[in-house]
């Protein structure tokens, strides 16, 4: 009997169009930022339903970008989940502003009941997080927000395609979306902001290509932001298939649902009611009835060759580096503390087959009977 091969956590799928626009740079003679970045761009609004996209260098500066066209200045605030990557919470401090935290729902994002106890008179920015891939409940953030007279920054590094209700994720206000290796759409490093304001629009611009408007006109002290020809082809094709990319995600999440619900101790993750979810992970629960904890189901998935991952350990705030930073106010958020240490993220990119779904549901089911 052959042994089944490993089966990784994420796994990159570049479309063989890639290749011929990736060789298409190469002769082009010109490398940089050119027509590529504006295709991709062009996709890039497209999938945001917003009038403007700018590609950046990464997803962590098209939220510091972000933050910066906003014009925040020192003690102003911004409202994130404490349930994220830390590059949500760099951003903010990057851009010099205050961080202060609402705690998550079981949807694993902001909770908008709970947002309000943290806005203050210095709040001005509102950063939902659309984490693993479903959005932020949009339709009850963006009227909290506008009574409060927050901005919206969308950190969408995880939710390319994803929509609440007819509208897409990215055009509340300013849309931050990653390109990084691992993400749904990727060119290696790379990111896009997306937002109907012309103005926003312009500023980030201007700041991502060293505040130039015109070549050696500076109007602001600005960045080198820009993202690459070479970069841009890479995701252009994979923008054009965005649809089956998130359609095959979201059928390898029903099937892995159908699999696994219903195991003591073991919460499937749900589509909220009105939400698109592009299952950027596929994320679990493990809570204390299970028959096993969350590391030795991971270590027995480990020896059955199928790679889990815990995303994220901790509150992004629960590190000495950030518990100590002047910029960071500790908000208690007790539902997040509980969530980190229960979920684990199984599989669930494009690149598996049908036999690799069951692998992951068998191993488990079996791991987990009592
Ligand atoms: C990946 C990610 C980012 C940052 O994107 P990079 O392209 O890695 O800089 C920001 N926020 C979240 C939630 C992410 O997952």
């Amino acid at each position: 009997m052959t042994e089944d091969p490993p089966i990784t956590i994420s796994q990159v799928q570049i479309p063989a169009a890639a290749h011929v626009l990736v060789s298409e740079v190469l002769s082009s003679g010109m490398l940089a930022q050119g027509p590529m970045v504006a295709r991709l761009e062009a996709l890039g609004a497209v999938m945001a339903g917003a009038g403007h996209c700018m590609a950046v260098n990464n997803g962590t500066t098209a939220l510091v970008v972000s933050l910066e066209a906003l014009g925040l200045e020192a003690g102003d605030e911004v409202v994130t989940s404490p349930f994220t990557f830390v590059a949500t919470l760099n951003a903010i401090l990057e851009a010099g502003a205050t961080v202060r935290f609402a705690d998550i729902g079981d949807d694993f994002c902001i909770d908008p009941d709970l947002v309000s106890s943290v806005v203050s008179d210095r709040t001005r920015v509102l950063m939902p997080v659309h984490l693993y891939g479903q959005p932020a409940d949009m339709d009850r953030l963006i009227p909290i927000a506008a009574t409060n007279g927050l901005a919206i920054v969308e950190d969408a590094a995880q939710a390319h395609g994803a929509s609440v209700g007819d509208r897409p994720v990215g055009a509340a206000g300013l849309g931050c979306f990653s390109l990084y290796g691992t993400k749904n759409v990727t060119t290696g490093e790379g990111g896009l902001v997306t937002t109907d304001d012309d103005d926003l629009a312009d500023r980030i611009r201007v700041l991502r290509n060293q505040g130039m408007r015109a070549r050696y006109e500076y109007e602001v002290p600005g960045h080198n932001y820009r993202l690459t020809d070479l970069q841009a082809a890479v995701g252009i094709p994979q923008l054009e298939s965005l649809g089956s990319i998130n359609a095959q995600r979201s059928a390898n999440a029903a099937k892995l649902s159908a699999g696994l619900d219903g195991i003591v101790g073991i919460t499937v993750p749900t589509e909220s009611p009105g939400r698109r979810h592009v299952w950027h992970q596929y994320t679990v629960r493990v809570s204390a009835d299970a028959p096993i904890g969350r590391q030795d189901l991971m270590d027995g998935l480990a020896r059955a060759g199928i790679a889990s991952g815990v995303y994220y350990p901790r509150p992004v705030y629960d590190y000495e580096c950030y518990r100590s930073h002047p910029l960071v106010r500790l908000d208690p958020c007790p539902n997040t503390e509980r969530i980190t240490s229960e979920v684990v993220s199984l599989p669930v990119h494009p690149g598996l087959s049908d036999r690799d779904i069951e692998r992951i549901i068998d191993v488990s089911r079996s791991l987990l009977a009592c």
